[in-house]
C-alpha cells in the first residue's frame, strides 16, 4: 500500500503532528517509525489523550511516548489469522510488516468483518409474485388492484375500519394534519422525542407545534407534560388543534391517559406508528386508539415498500377525502376541475405489491427484532451501567430498534464512546432521535417537560440504538454483544 506513508510519525513530530495525521488518515491509528523507517509502536488517540491528562502539551515531541511493542504480522498472514490475532490481543487493527520491520500495510477490523446495520430490508417470499402480477396486467401506474388489497389487508391486521395507501408516513401525516383542519398558527402539541417528520406536516400547514417531553414508563409522551399543556391552552382560551403522539421504536405511548386527556379537551389525535406497526397497547394495536394512524414503508422500517405510508381511520369520510386530496383533488367530472389544493401522494400498485407481500411475514419480523431484543439483554445482563427501554406492563413492543441507555453515575462511557468503538469492528449503531425542542428548527417553539427534569434530552444524551434488522444471523450479533462486554465500562 502507498498510502502507509501518510500514516507514518516519527519522535521529532510533535504530539499535534499526530493528531493531524490521525484526522487525515482516518485509520484511529498512526505509526511511529525511527529514522530507517522501522516500526516502533503503533499510536491511539487514547495514547495522546493519556498523555495529555498526565500534564504533555500538544506542542512536546513523539520522545514522550514510551516504547511499546506492537502486535504485527508479516504480509502473508490470512484474513482469517489476521482477525483471530485481533480477537487475541482484543484490537482492531495490525500493521503488517516486511523482513526488515518496516510497515507495508494496516489492516482494520472494519474492513475485514461484514458490516452489521441498524434496520435494513427483509423481503419475504411473496413480494415479487405481487410486484409480477402488476406487470402481467400492465398496472404499474398508480393505484391498481394491489394498492386497494393492501389497504384492505393493513387495515384488517391492525384493526382499523379504513385505510389510504400513500407514497409516505410523512405524507399521512401531513394529510391527517390538512383533514384536522390545521392552519396559519393554530397549536399542535407534539411528542419532543421522534424523528423530523413527526412534526414537519404541522409547518406544512402553517402550524405552531408545542412540544410535549416523555416519560420515564414508556420513554413516549409524558401524559403529565400534556395535561400542563392542554391546562395552560384552555386557560389561554385556545383550543389547539391537534395531538401528534409517537410510538417511538415500537412501543407504545400511554394511550389511556393521553386519550383521556384529550377526549376531556376535546382535541383529536394523530398517532404516529412509524416505527410500531405490529406492536400492540392493551392488547390492541398502535395507530387504532385515535382518530387517525400513520404507518411508514420506509427503507428502514420493520416492513418496508422501499418508500410508503398508511393513514388508517374508523371515519370513511376522512379517509376517503385523504385519497381524493392525494390524487391531485381531482373532482369527479369528465374534465380536470379543481376547487382545492391536493397533493401526489398516491402509493404505485408496484409498491403496494411488495406492501402485501411484506404484511405476509410482519408477524415473523416482529417475533425475530423480539428475539434480538432478548438476546441483547441476555448477553449484557452483567452490565449494570445499560438499561434498555422499557416494555410496560400489558403493552407488546415491536422492538424495532433495540435500544439501551448508559446510566451516567455508573460510567463515564458516552454514546459516542460506544458507537465509536463499534464502528471499528463495521457495526452500525446510531444516536436515538435528538428531541424536536433541541432542533434549531423549532428553536422558538414552546415546550412542557415532564417534571423538574427534561427526560427526552436525559435520554438523547445517554442513549443508543443497537443493530436490530431481523435479517442479522445470531452469529453477527454475537460480535455485537461480545464487543459491548470488552469495553472498559468502569472507566
Ligand atoms: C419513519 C418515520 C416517519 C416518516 O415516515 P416516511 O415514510 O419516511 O415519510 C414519521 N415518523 C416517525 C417516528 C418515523 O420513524
Amino acid at each position: 500500500m502507498n498510502n502507509i506513508e501518510q500514516l507514518q510519525v516519527t519522535r521529532k513530530q510533535s504530539l499535534k503532528d499526530a493528531l493531524e495525521v490521525l484526522d487525515r488518515g482516518g485509520k484511529t491509528i498512526v505509526l511511529l517509525v525511527d529514522d530507517d523507517g522501522k516500526l516502533q509502536r503503533t499510536i491511539t488517540d487514547g495514547d495522546i489523550r493519556r498523555l495529555l491528562i498526565s500534564g504533555s502539551s500538544l506542542e512536546d515531541s513523539l520522545e514522550c511516548m514510551e516504547n511499546k511493542s506492537a502486535i504485527t504480522a508479516g504480509c502473508d498472514i490470512s484474513p482469517s489469522e489476521a482477525l483471530e490475532l485481533m480477537d487475541l490481543h482484543e484490537i482492531d487493527h495490525i500493521p503488517l510488516i516486511d523482513s526488515s520491520n518496516k510497515p507495508v500495510e494496516l489492516l482494520l477490523r472494519r474492513d475485514m468483518q461484514p458490516y452489521i446495520q441498524l434496520s435494513i430490508p427483509h423481503m419475504g417470499s411473496q413480494e415479487l409474485k405481487f410486484v409480477q402480477e402488476a406487470f402481467d396486467t400492465n398496472w404499474i401506474a398508480p393505484l391498481g388492484p394491489n394498492v386497494d388489497a393492501f389497504e384492505i389487508e393493513l387495515a384488517d391486521y391492525v384493526g382499523a375500519q379504513y385505510a389510504a395507501a400513500l407514497s409516505s408516513g410523512t405524507a399521512a401525516l401531513h394529510l391527517a394534519m390538512r383533514l384536522l383542519d390545521v392552519g396559519p398558527g393554530d397549536l399542535v402539541l407534539c411528542s419532543s422525542f421522534t424523528f423530523v417528520a413527526s412534526a414537519n406536516p404541522i409547518l406544512y400547514q402553517g402550524g405552531t407545534p408545542v412540544f410535549i417531553d416523555s416519560e420515564p414508563a414508556s420513554w413516549n409522551m409524558s401524559p403529565a407534560a400534556l395535561e400542563r399543556a392542554l391546562q395552560d391552552a384552555a386557560s389561554k382560551g385556545v383550543k389547539p388543534k391537534a395531538i401528534i403522539v409517537t410510538h417511538l421504536y415500537g412501543q407504545s405511548a400511554n394511550m389511556q391517559k393521553i386519550m383521556s386527556l384529550a377526549n376531556r379537551y376535546d382535541v383529536p389525535v394523530v398517532e404516529d406508528a412509524a416505527e410500531s406497526l405490529g406492536g400492540l397497547h392493551q392488547g390492541k394495536h398502535t395507530g387504532t386508539f385515535a382518530k387517525f394512524g400513520v404507518f411508514s414503508f420506509n427503507g428502514n422500517k420493520i416492513i418496508t415498500t422501499s418508500g410508503g405510508g398508511m393513514l388508517v381511520s374508523d371515519d370513511r369520510e376522512l379517509i376517503e377525502r385523504a385519497r381524493f386530496l392525494s390524487t391531485q383533488a381531482k373532482e369527479s367530472e369528465p374534465f380536470y376541475e379543481h376547487k382545492e389544493v391536493g397533493y401526489n401522494y398516491r402509493m404505485s400498485n408496484v409498491l403496494a405489491g411488495i406492501g402485501r407481500g411484506q404484511l405476509k411475514v410482519l408477524d415473523n419480523r416482529v417475533e425475530a427484532r423480539r428475539g434480538i431484543f432478548s438476546r441483547y439483554r441476555e448477553g449484557l445482563r452483567e452490565l449494570d451501567q445499560i438499561n434498555w427501554m422499557p416494555e410496560p406492563e400489558g403493552d407488546f413492543s415491536n422492538r424495532w430498534l433495540s435500544v439501551l441507555s448508559i446510566d451516567p453515575h455508573k460510567t463515564d462511557l458516552k454514546p459516542r464512546d460506544v458507537m465509536d468503538n463499534l464502528a471499528q469492528a463495521n457495526i452500525e449503531a446510531r444516536h436515538v432521535w435528538k428531541p424536536m425542542h433541541m432542533q434549531p428548527l423549532f428553536r422558538d417553539c414552546q415546550f412542557y417537560r415532564h417534571d423538574d427534569d427534561c427526560y427526552s434530552e436525559y435520554l438523547f444524551n445517554t442513549s443508543i440504538c443497537m443493530p436490530s434488522a431481523s435479517i442479522m444471523t445470531a452469529e453477527q450479533q454475537e460480535t455485537v454483544i461480545r464487543r459491548l462486554i470488552e469495553l472498559s465500562w468502569d472507566g
